[in-house]
């Protein structure tokens, strides 16, 4: 297999579970597509400007076989301090070294002029300015995203995760349109945003509260535990924050596989050794970050479970549950669907669903019952026993139990279960269908990692102001990639799953005597 081809390896799994057509027509449709990318000149030398282009061509650079062609267009500038995953110098010089490992580079153009021939198939500018009515612009202010609206712009500002954010949506955003035309698999639909205004602050889709990062993170007694892609959303965007503070601990036993470099953003083609190391590489400006080649429960063997901040980027459940077992005082945790969609979670074991709560594949008894039950609160042996008799589930049932929404419960109820199970996958397909290999395209799983370090900050940075989700009453957010954000599923409540151990008083004093709380 050459370089471009066991790059593209999970990429292709991801088209061919979201597009009917052959894989080979899709990489001939998009190879051929030609996107225009443009630096405004009037923020060449900011940090969002720099950054949004830097993490835009490391989203799209990564498509390999399904990447188009790239013709960027930026002014003559030196690369921003702060982008540590680049050289210093000029930076239209750094971005050619940064992407040259690439097979996909061939067709990535990085000038300081325009290309001069026929109009691209699609123009995108990173500008707080939408300049013409057929280009995409993008941009970020602190914690807001920007997509074709004209936003703030004030010079100063350094915040990795908005920009990183900005340029994902604007990643996501330039594949949907190139895919536009070519048939879906049934049940799925892309739908391109003409505006967006997303804060990762508050999960709001217009700015409101902005405040500015602090000149140093408080990571102390933070472990991240995986670092394949959402581990590598998280490092990437912390590698250019301004400064961190405290010990970082990364937890990863595997090595470094080619077929990991479509989405582990600090990775490139020619690296080799285990993710914990070459993540820490990417953070080497922070000299205190503890790199684990272990598994969690080889960590907390040698390191105890006295975890403040766990971040979980793994895709396997039965980490998850061990995860919560070894009770941290808060969790943090993110995992992709394999139809563009992805979940963020918070877990402090007293409110709301625990991460065992969630984390129900490869129980041995009903995983898909199991997961029916989670989403409709109902218990198992109710899913089980409406699954046999066939009878409607009456609406009064679901009213009950108060996890839906009036319009869910209208919607779904007075319908037998297989029916509802069907549209509920069809609408929630975080589901337990088990793949032999993941699937996964760059700007999917870089986004929850992203967001999950705006979690750590927000959760370190502003004491004494009200924490915005996820938080206390907001425990889950999930959003779709080929779709746009919907505000309902951004800041949702997941109760206990009847049965969980979190339930039990016992094990929540357990909690509260190790965390210290009444
Ligand atoms: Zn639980």
């Amino acid at each position: 297999m050459s370089l471009d081809e066991t790059i593209s390896a999970r990429t292709t799994r991801f088209v061919e579970s979201t597009l009917t057509a052959d894989a080979t027509a899709v990489q001939a449709h998009l190879t051929s597509q030609r996107v225009a990318v443009t630096l405004d000149p009037a923020v060449g030398t900011t940090f969002a400007g720099q950054m949004i282009l830097f993490t835009l061509l490391n989203l799209l650079v990564r498509l390999e076989l399904y990447a188009p062609q790239l013709e960027v267009t930026l002014p003559e500038v030196e690369r921003h301090s702060l982008l540590r995953l680049l050289d210093s110098g000029p930076f239209p010089r750094a971005l050619e070294r940064f992407f040259a490992p690439f097979p996909a580079a061939r067709r990535l153009r990085i000038s300081t002029t325009p290309v001069e021939s026929d109009a691209p198939t699609l123009r995108l500018v990173v500008s707080p300015q939408p300049m013409a009515a057929d280009a995409l612009s993008v941009w970020a202010d602190g914690w807001v995203s920007y997509l074709n609206a004209e936003a703030p712009f004030r010079v100063e500002d350094a915040n990795s995760v908005g920009a990183c954010v900005a340029a994902d949506f604007a990643a996501a955003e330039v594949f949907k349109r190139l895919i536009a035309g070519l048939p879906l698999r049934p049940g799925l639909k892309v739908l391109p945003i003409d505006r967006l205004m997303f804060s990762a602050y508050d999960y709001q889709l217009s700015p409101g509260p902005n405040p500015p990062l602090p000149t140093a993170i408080d990571v102390d007694g933070v472990v991240v535990v995986g670092l394949g892609g959402i581990g590598a959303g998280f490092v990437t965007a912390a590698s250019a924050l301004p400064g961190l503070a405290g010990l970082l601990t990364l937890v990863d036993k595997d090595p470094l596989d080619q077929t990991n470099l479509n989405r582990l953003l600090y990775a490139r083609p020619g690296d080799t050794g285990f993710k914990v190391h070459l993540s820490r590489r990417a953070l080497s400006f922070h000299a205190e970050v503890d790199a684990r080649v272990e598994w969690f429960d080889e960590f907390t063997a040698a390191r105890g479970s006295q975890h403040d901040l766990v971040v979980v980027g793994v895709d396997k459940d039965p980490v998850r549950r061990a995860i919560q077992h070894s009770m941290p005082r808060l969790i943090f945790n993110g995992g992709t669907s394999d139809t563009a969609s992805f979940q963020l979670t918070r877990h402090d074991y007293l409110h709301g669903a625990c991460l065992a709560c969630i984390a129900t594949e490869e129980v041995d008894d009903y995983p898909v019952e199991r997961e029916l039950a989670r989403q409709l609160g109902l218990d198992l042996d109710t899913v089980l026993q409406y699954l046999k008799s066939g009878e409607p589930l009456p609406v009064t049932l679901l009213r009950e139990r108060g996890i839906l929404t009036e319009v869910d419960i209208e919607r779904l109820g007075d319908s037998p279960l297989a029916e509802i199970q069907a549209r509920v996958c069809a609408q929630l397909p975080l589901g337990t269908e088990k793949q032999k290999e993941a699937v996964s395209i760059s700007f999917l799983s870089a986004l929850p990692g992203f967001l999950l370090l705006g979690e750590v900050i927000k959760e370190r940075s502003y004491p004494g102001v009200p924490r915005t989700p996820l938080n206390e009453t907001a425990n889950h957010l999930l959003l779709s990639l080929l779709g746009r954000p919907s505000q309902a599923l951004l800041g949702d409540w997941w109760q206990k799953a009847p049965g969980c151990d979190c339930l039990r008083p016992a094990y929540q004093r357990n909690y509260q005597r190790k965390w210290g709380k009444a």
